[in-house]
């Protein structure tokens, strides 16, 4: 049973299974999987081929399965760059096959040398999967949950490790061995190690497929889809959350309650679509803005609201000046009126706008206070809000 030649064969037959299940998550076109499953493919071939080296035949037993075993793992890797948004593409990753091949082929004819031939393959390895534990460690996306994440960085870690240490101990000579699969106890605990990282890696990459799913259905569920920002239910929900963790560890939090200026204007002016560009412009700019502790809701309409954990009112106040001054600059020569009205109208007119012409807001602010609930914190932001619209709007005032 523990013949290296059985571990393939059960490597073989779990990539095989890893590929009925990455191919099931093909049609929710999330970024790598096509790559990761091109690459199980490549692996499936390339271990059967390995497995055949009794047959003697070193051209494909040898330099084809090194060869297509580098580029399944070169695949791997491009589809975790493709899945973390990176540019899939790693030139560096295929001149360590075309160094592969060359090695392989040297090692096997010119100067025939297992333990170069193995500690060449197996530093080649070991830096991969170094690499692909370290992205799933680096690009977890802020805010999801890190099993799946951990789960690939330890089984390409582990995996490369083993492959590191078996190209050291190869490299330097401290192992005697004449053929690749002969059945010494370290031999087999090593190519199990070296081999078995493959499936468990393809379990890690259908964990990270289905986080991705759910931050989608999450997104779908909770975010609205024009500025970013949560729902307005969902907002209410997370901030009752924050409220409670506040009070518990007795931190401050501020609410702010933002409206955007005059906005039924630039539906009229520019066109809705204009205005639907406008609301999406400010949820950029305020994403920019936020800090991942912080919550930016959509109340409705042009309507939002920000819940700023551990941050004074006057802090608060400079940050949401910083915005008013990004959603100005963000506007600058942006929409052009629609046909047959060439002039602003009259509260976006360039004397009253000038040098900008660019979308403002108005924010009512206040500070959580000892036995506020939600409600009342938001009605005294919004009769702050209401305030700064008689005062002349484009400004934040506290309640
Ligand atoms: P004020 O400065 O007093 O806030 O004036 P305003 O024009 O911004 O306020 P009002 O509440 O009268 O107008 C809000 C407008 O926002 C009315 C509505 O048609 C528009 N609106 C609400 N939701 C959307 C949306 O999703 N897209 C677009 N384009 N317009 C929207
Ligand atoms: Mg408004
Ligand atoms: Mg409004």
């Amino acid at each position: 049973m523990l013949d290296p030649v059985n571990i393939l064969l059960v490597t073989v037959l779990s990539s095989i299974m890893s590929l009925a299940i990455l191919g099931s998550l093909r049609p929710a076109a999330i970024p790598g999987v096509s790559r990761w499953i091109g690459a199980y493919v490549w692996a499936s071939v390339a271990l059967v081929l390995t497995g055949m080296q009794r047959l003697g035949v070193p051209f494909i037993t040898i330099l084809v399965s090194n060869t297509l075993l580098a580029m399944a793992v070169t695949r791997v890797l491009e589809g975790c760059r493709e899945f973390f948004g990176l540019r899939p593409r790693a030139p560096l990753a295929w001149a360590g096959c075309a160094l592969v091949a060359a090695g392989s082929a040297w090692w096997c004819w010119a100067q025939p040398s297992l333990g170069a031939r193995i500690a060449l393959v197996s530093a080649f390895h070991a830096s991969i999967y170094a690499v692909v534990g370290w992205m799933a460690l680096r690009y977890r996306p802020p805010g999801r949950p890190v099993y799946s994440y951990r789960f690939v960085t330890t089984s390409a870690w582990l995996g490369g490790c083993a492959h590191g240490l078996r190209g050291v101990v190869y490299g330097a000579g401290l192992v005697e061995q004449t053929t690749l699969l002969a059945a010494t106890p370290l031999n087999v605990v090593w190519l199990a190690l070296g081999i078995l990282v493959l499936p468990s890696l393809s379990i890690g990459m259908v964990l990270l497929a289905h986080d991705r799913m759910a931050e989608r259905l999450e997104r779908l569920a909770n975010r609205d889809e024009l500025t970013g920002a949560l729902t307005r239910r969902a907002f209410l929900a997370q901030a009752l959350a924050l409220l409670d963790t506040a009070r518990a560890k007795g931190t401050p939090v501020v609410l702010a309650i933002v409206d955007i200026d005059h906005f039924k204007g630039i539906n009229d002016h520019y066109g809705h679509a204009a205005g639907d560009r406008a609301l999406a412009h400010f949820g950029r700019v305020v994403a920019t803005g936020v800090r991942e502790s912080d919550l930016f809701g959509r109340l409705g309409g042009e309507e939002f609201a920000l819940l700023l954990p551990a941050i004074s009112r006057e802090d608060a106040v400079v940050r949401l000046d910083a915005l008013r001054v990004a959603a100005l600059a963000v506007r600058r020569g942006g929409d052009t009126p629609l046909q047959g009205q060439e002039s602003l109208p009259a509260h976006l007119s360039q004397e009253e706008t000038a040098p900008h012409a660019g979308l403002t807001f108005s924010a009512g602010v206040d500070i959580l206070q000892i036995g506020d609930t939600l409600a009342n914190l938001m009605a005294r932001a919004d009769a702050a809000l209401y305030e700064a619209k008689t005062r002349g709007r484009d400004r934040v005032v506290t309640a």
